[in-house]
């Protein structure tokens, strides 16, 4: 049988300047139909408060949710149940207000509301059977692209795994730039590399095809510009949504697989881990190096020599298989003989020598 790839998009997408005052109205057409709302919106915003710009009923439910550490399943687990338990009916939508870790947690617990077991059990390719809960995404940090993608990345009890699924899919995305001034300048850059990374690994790997290419080079072009000359939020939030629509019909790469062991083993965010990792990759990605190293110049970002402390041989073990387990990106980055060129030694000293160690 031939095997064949859809690029499903988000169906609906609002892009303004203020846009976000148009959430009251999305959703007054989904409450006529059964009633509350649950927010997931970023703790950020409970000391910043958005105000009037979100209308938020009493009967709605609003959860602040502490972005300190990247989502874990078990957190989307006590969301769910507490749900599940304090109301009798499902929510007519959820919506997520926040960065990559707030968008994340709003996907994943509309999927888990209306599928049964444990969020975990989702960490993989194509799980979720159930059609989950209507959800809005409304980015307030730009680069991540999860405001476009089919996945919802977690960490769980045994490894960071996005839940990779149509289902992990916003139905509708509003894109305010004005959300993104708040965003102290260091997580804009770390987060902006996240962007453009997805762009140098789709458009560097095997995957590439025109469709995804055309994302990532648009999405790099701006970047670029962002990051070298002027920033701009309107084009950061373009470029977040356009690397990310690219990664959805392409893949990450050798980066992605190596930063994920590091943020699951030292809770490292996944933009810094990321820049730590691109940083020592001039032998996977020669041509992007040169530009990147300008950018952290221009943008008077320093990385860590030494980002985490005292790694021993179980923990360096331990990132080397989650490493292992991101296939796909490696398939992309490496062809389709990965194994035997990506080996547990050649991880092991990419590692050691990222690390410091
Ligand atoms: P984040 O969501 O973790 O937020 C980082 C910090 O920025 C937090 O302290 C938060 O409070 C703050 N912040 C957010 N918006 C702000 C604003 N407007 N003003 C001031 N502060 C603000 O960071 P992120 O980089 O967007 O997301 C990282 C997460 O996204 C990771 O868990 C990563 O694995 C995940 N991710 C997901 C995908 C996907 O496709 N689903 C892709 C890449 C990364
Ligand atoms: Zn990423």
């Amino acid at each position: 049988m031939l095997s064949f790839k859809t690029f499903t998009p988000v169906p609906k997408v609002i892009f303004s300047r203020g846009a976000i005052s148009f959430l009251a109205a999305l959703l007054d057409e989904k409450r006529s139909e059964k009633g509350y709302v649950v927010f997931v919106i970023d703790h950020f915003f409970k000391a910043n408060p958005l105000n009037d710009k979100v209308s938020i009923c009493n009967t709605d439910l609003c959860l602040f949710l502490d972005t300190t550490d990247e989502p874990k399943t078990a957190t989307i687990d006590l969301y769910a149940d507490f749900i599940k338990k304090a109301y009798k009916k499902l929510p007519s939508a959820v919506v997520g207000i926040g960065g990559g870790s707030t968008l994340d947690t709003a996907k994943a617990l509309a999927i888990m509301l209306t599928n049964p077991g444990q969020t975990h059990e989702y960490q993989g390719w194509d799980l979720v059977k159930i059609k989950p809960v209507y959800k809005i995404g409304v980015p307030t940090l730009s680069g991540t692209g999860s405001e476009v993608s089919r996945t919802t990345v977690l960490t769980g009890p045994e490894k960071k795994q996005g839940i990779n699924s149509e289902y992990s899919l916003f139905d509708h995305v509003v894109l305010d730039p004005d959300l993104l001034a708040t965003v102290p300048t260091q997580q804009r850059f770390y987060t902006g590399m996240d962007c453009y990374i997805h762009c140098v690994e789709s458009l560097a790997g095997t995957f590439l095809n025109e469709f995804s290419g055309a994302f990532a080079s648009k999405a790099l072009e701006l970047c670029e510009g962002i990051f070298l000359h002027k920033c701009d939020d309107a084009d950061l939030m373009v470029a977040s949504y356009m690397g990310g629509s690219a990664i959805v019909y392409s893949e990450v790469g050798v980066c992605h697989a190596l930063s994920y062991g590091i943020s699951y083993a030292f809770g490292v965010h996944h933009g810094l881990a990321n820049c730590v990792v691109f940083n020592h990759l001039e032998e996977y990605y020669p041509q992007y190096l040169p530009y990147f190293k300008e950018m952290l110049i221009k943008n008077q970002v320093t990385l860590p020599e030494r980002p985490v402390g005292i790694v021993n041989d179980t923990t360096l073990n331990k990132m080397i298989d989650i490493t292992l387990l991101m296939e796909k990106p490696l398939h992309n980055a490496l062809g389709p003989q990965w194994k035997s060129i990506f080996t547990r030694d050649i991880i092991g000293n990419l590692y050691k020598r990222i690390l410091g160690l």
